[in-house]
């Protein structure tokens, strides 16, 4: 029996555990791929409060460390459901079962699909959704990279060190992302800008090869050869398994009042809840708010 179980070994999933650990629980951290969530692939990390600069992945690995070092257990495997018993909870994954007294779901969100025809045939056949991750094998090469979030920009940054051409495609003629990212974009010459533009066909025979482009004023449309699309349309929720168990909204994620979710001793933190502002200083904040409250729930019920 563990006192509290942790659905997502991400940013907001690890720093609950700091602090569930350090009110003396037993923690057990469930992670369905690697940890790290998100920010594992984030080239660099400037703005969080007095760390003037880090790779997202020395970041993880050493909030990870942290954990494992505060005696958490950890275990990789993909949450199916929950059940909210009276005296006890019960965590079930695709491989075990394991009991609890508090729950804290972190479980982030996934990468969202552009959702047109070929995606899913041409997804590790030149289309990706991680830079970090398969930038490398397009080195010299022309690709794009569609959407207009920080996550888009960034995308575009690293590309451009090592693609020949990397052309950004966004449906709206202003960038979401922020704007010194978007000007440290500008000074780089390998860019191309096509705003205000919709991706209409992805085209190829065994690979990706080339994108329609369709200007959202003039209806044009253009073809251009390349052979990579990196996809950084932003993300979603990954709720559904607990749907039964307390309140969604209507985008799917989690209604929280301060990270307490409508299951009794059901927490919530980070991107997975419903909340204004999605960034890595929140995610930690929400951590620190769930793995306080669980512990209090626990408190209370002895
Ligand atoms: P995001 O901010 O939600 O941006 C997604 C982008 O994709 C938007 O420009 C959006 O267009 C576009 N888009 C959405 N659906 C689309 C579709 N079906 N077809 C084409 N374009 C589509 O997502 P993100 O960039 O992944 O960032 C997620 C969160 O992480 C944000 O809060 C961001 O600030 C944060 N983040 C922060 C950093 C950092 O602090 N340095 C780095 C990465 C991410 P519209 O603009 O028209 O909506």
């Amino acid at each position: 029996m563990y006192d509290v179980i942790i659905v997502g070994a991400g940013t907001a999933g690890l720093s609950s555990a700091i602090y569930v650990l350090r009110l003396g629980k037993r923690v057990l951290l469930l992670e369905r791929n690697y940890y790290g969530g998100q920010i594992i692939n984030a080239t660099e990390i400037e703005n969080y409060p007095a760390i003037r600069r880090i790779s997202g992945y020395d970041f993880a690995k050493a909030l990870y460390e942290q954990v494992i070092a505060l005696g958490a257990d950890i275990e990789y495997e993909r949450v199916v459901s929950i059940e909210n018993g009276r005296y006890e909870k019960t965590v079930i994954t695709e491989k075990n079962s394991y009991k609890c007294r508090s729950v804290i779901i972190a479980s982030g969100l996934k990468k969202r699909k552009l959702g047109i025809e070929n995606e899913e045939r041409f997804t590790g056949k030149g289309i990706s959704y991680c830079a970090v991750c398969d930038g490398a094998f397009y080195k010299g090469k022309t690709v794009a990279v569609a959407g207009g979030g920080n996550t888009a920009l960034m995308d575009a940054l690293l590309l451009s060190d090592y693609c020949s051409r990397v052309y950004i495609i966004h449906r709206r003629k202003e960038f979401r992302g922020e704007k010194l990212l978007a000007e440290k974009l500008s000074r780089r010459e390998n860019i191309s800008y096509m705003l205000n533009c919709t991706i209409t066909a992805l085209n190829g025979s065994e690979r990706l090869e080339s994108v329609s482009v369709t200007s959202n004023d003039s209806r044009i449309q253009n073809n251009i050869e390349l052979s990579g699309l990196f996809v950084a349309v932003g993300q979603i929720p990954d709720n559904e398994s607990f749907s039964g168990l307390l309140e969604l909204d209507e985008n799917g994620y989690i209604i929280s009042d301060n990270c307490s979710t409508s299951a009794e001793g059901i927490f919530s933190a980070g991107d997975c809840r419903r909340k204004d502002i999605r960034q890595l200083a929140t995610a930690v904040s929400d951590g620190a708010v769930a793995g306080i409250k669980a512990c209090e729930y626990i408190n209370r019920k002895e």
